[in-house]
């Protein structure tokens, strides 16, 4: 039986729309538990605009290491708290290629979050040329290094997603051998600065989940849920996706 609560995450990223919002309210609002821990992580603006329901939680795809001042555009843990979200999305392959977000940042936003009493979703990946060079494990030791060598207390208020940058938007999914095989190698890692944090850390993949491919990863020992992006537009798709997830 497994100990972790599985986690599904639905990351809108700049997609969605207030009809969007009351349509996937309303489909989880009548999933009948038991239910995974069903996150979602709308663009900011429309957090206010989910109606509370027991079914799911509401997080942020993004937040900033600042806690307040003259930060044009940047929005505080504090604030997305009070727009009630608990969770929050850190180091995107996205925000990391795209926005140029490096370690040093990431790591003092897991803080922060932390700090505000946000649960961050540290999202560590490999490129395409990283897996073929076998550098994976290496690539993955060093994003996750960053964030919990100095801080190992942290461990303990996180969940960690795998995704493979070649995975994320391209229809291409890891196997669940290679995906379970690289959360084996995170849990371990992270053992050496909690043993029990990391047995009681949970683990989610993303990379081109769909409600075809979902069962046979969560079915993975180290495979406690997913993060999704694409499929989790598609009302229909994510709450099969969730409902899958709470068998596991
Ligand atoms: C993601 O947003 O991190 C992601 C995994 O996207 P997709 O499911 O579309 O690959």
């Amino acid at each position: 039986m497994r100990q972790r609560k599985p986690l599904v995450v639905a990351n809108w990223k700049m997609n969605g729309s207030f009809d969007l919002v009351q349509q996937m309210s309303a489909a989880l609002s009548v999933l009948t538990q038991p239910l995974p821990d069903i996150l979602i992580c709308p663009p900011v603006i429309l957090l206010p605009h989910f109606p509370k329901h027991p079914n799911y939680l509401l997080g942020a795809q993004n937040v900033s290491e600042q806690l307040a001042g003259a930060f044009t555009g940047e929005i505080s843990a504090d604030m997305l708290r009070a727009a009630a979200a608990s969770y929050v999305i850190v180091g995107h392959s996205e925000r990391r290629t795209l926005y140029g977000e490096q370690d040093a940042v990431i790591s003092q936003k897991v803080k922060v979050a932390i700090d505000s009493g946000l649960t961050p979703i540290l999202c560590v990946g490999e490129s395409l040329v990283q897996r073929e060079e076998e550098k994976t494990l290496q690539v993955l030791a060093r994003q996750l290094d960053a964030v919990y060598a100095a801080q190992p207390h942290l461990l303990a208020h996180s969940v960690v997603s795998y995704e493979p940058i070649w995975a994320i938007g391209t229809g291409r999914t890891a196997t669940p051998e290679q995906a379970q095989q690289v959360h084996q190698f995170i849990r371990q890692h992270l053992a050496q600065y909690d043993a029990q944090a990391a047995n009681e850390l949970r683990i989610i993949y993303g990379g081109s989940v769909t409600a075809a491919n979902c069962e046979a990863l969560f079915a993975e020992a180290d495979i406690d849920g997913a993060l999704i992006g694409g499929a989790s537009l598609k009302v229909a798709d994510f709450s099969a996706i969730c409902t899958m997830a709470k068998d596991s």
